[in-house]
């Protein structure tokens, strides 16, 4: 049904949609007739995105209310998944039937479709970005056809961290496993020095590793985050101190938000994202940016960042420091590289975030710093084009794929996408 709406406002509130039509297709049928007679279209998620990644000048079309499916291809380990579905409900599905995903990001709210088009990612050394499990794709092009792309095909690693710009996902394939427990625990107090000296002992000391940090203090990085298969809780780190209570990764906002870290153990996704499904995650007023490093410069990243991070105190909240696999997707922050993400949670302050983001990036540009698609970030459409090696490739893809290049917005064009 499409409905006479405005598009609204991603999930943040700093980005107001101009698309003058939101349409929620109950059918592929209907999805396909009209993104075949638009003249412009983008597919939206759960609006998590704090760019305008999702906006239109014709139709913004939303995959929620296609019909929801989980099946699981035992044999091949595969699930298929409806894009538009968040996380939550997928991972209560999947671990209904026995299974389990490999990775989730920091909250499970998101749509799968959604979040594997942008990179997004958890972490973990083993762990690669949400798109790097996909092993196929249904995807409504712009003449309304619905292709379907495995793992196997050509252009397959094009085609997954592809930023809405190929069509619309309808259908996900992602690997799983067998479900699993997990704990989780929280260290706090951990040196700085500690952690750079030993980052490869910090990070592969647990399935999942988040250092949070302000930046400020500067003996020691305030909070550890640590997930671990298993029934059995990872001691402290040496140096840190088990935290005495729960807590959440901006001091001060409510424990309840987030999932246990008694180091009981529990469900894989009750412990693998930091927020609860049915509680807002992090803070809920803010604006969010992140930079993926290399993992073998990341120490000198990290240092770099320790000069300039105290400057940003007035408007950051927290910083959360993740590793990353390295994929072979061509638009993915992991692309190529075991990576670590250096994040940023920063207060609504649009205009000062803008102001100290090109000094972040000049800080971390030696390190060919990657920024994440979904988050806010400065770097021209030149610099871009500079930091992915296949960047080219997939502007021919998008050609190939979408001629008239009806999913292009002024978002991708400010890219040079
Ligand atoms: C509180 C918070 C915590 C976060 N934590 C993390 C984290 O831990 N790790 C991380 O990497 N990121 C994180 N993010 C960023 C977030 O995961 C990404 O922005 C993600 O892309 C959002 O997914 P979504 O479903 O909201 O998609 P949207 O924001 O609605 O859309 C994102 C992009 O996907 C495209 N898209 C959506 N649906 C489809 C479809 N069906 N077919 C084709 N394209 C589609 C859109 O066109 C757009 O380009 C966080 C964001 C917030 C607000």
């Amino acid at each position: 049904m499409t409905d006479t709406t405005t598009a609204g406002r991603n999930w943040a509130g700093n980005i107001s949609f101009t698309a003058p039509r939101l349409a929620h297709p109950t059918s592929i049928d209907e999805l396909a007739d009209l993104v075949r007679t638009a003249t412009s279209v983008r597919a939206v998620g759960s609006r998590h995105t704090f760019t305008a990644l999702a906006d239109s000048a014709d139709l913004m079309v939303s995959t929620e209310a296609l019909p929801a499916e989980v099946t699981v291809d035992e044999n091949a380990r595969t699930a298929s998944v409806s894009g538009g579905m968040r996380y939550a409900e997928v991972a209560r599905a999947l671990d209904a039937l026995g299974w389990a995903l490999g990775a989730m990001a920091s909250l499970p709210h998101i749509t799968v479709a959604g979040a594997i088009a942008t990179g997004t990612h958890g972490s973990g050394d083993a762990a690669g970005s949400l798109a790097s499990a996909v092993t196929a794709l249904d995807v409504v092009r712009a003449d309304g056809s619905l292709v379907t792309l495995r793992r196997a095909d050509a252009d397959f690693a094009g085609a997954v961290v592809a930023l809405g710009a190929l069509g619309v996902v309808t259908r996900v394939e992602l690997e799983v496993e067998p479900s699993y427990t997990m704990t989780q625990v929280v260290d706090r107090g951990l040196p700085w020095e500690t952690a750079l000296d030993n980052l490869d002992t910090v990070m592969g000391s647990a399935d999942s590793v988040s250092m949070f940090t302000t930046w400020v203090d500067p003996e020691r990085i305030d909070q550890v985050w640590r997930k671990a298969r298993g029934s059995l809780a990872p001691p402290a780190l040496d140096g840190a101190t088990r935290a005495g209570a729960p807590g959440h990764p901006l001091d001060g906002e409510p424990a309840e938000n987030c999932t246990d870290q008694t180091g009981a153990p529990g469900p894989w996704h009750e412990r693998l994202p930091h927020f609860r499904a049915e509680f807002t995650p992090s803070n809920g007023d803010e604006l969010q940016s992140e930079y993926f490093v290399p993992r073998d410069r990341a120490v000198d990243a990290l240092r770099a960042m320790r000069s300039l991070g105290p400057e940003l105190a007035s408007l950051l909240f927290v910083s959360e420091i993740r590793s990353i696999r390295a994929d072979d997707l061509w638009l993915s922050g992991a692309y190529g590289r075991d990576t670590i993400g250096i994040h940023f949670t920063w207060r609504p302050d649009v205009a000062g975030v803008r102001t100290v983001l090109p000094r972040i990036e000049a800080a971390l540009a030696p390190f060919d710093a990657r920024p994440h698609w979904g988050k806010v970030f400065t770097l021209d459409a030149h610099t871009l084009a500079s930091r992915w090696p296949r960047f080219a490739d997939a502007a021919d893809l998008r050609r190939q794929f979408d001629p008239d290049r009806v999913f292009r917005n002024a978002q991708l064009a400010a890219w040079g996408m």
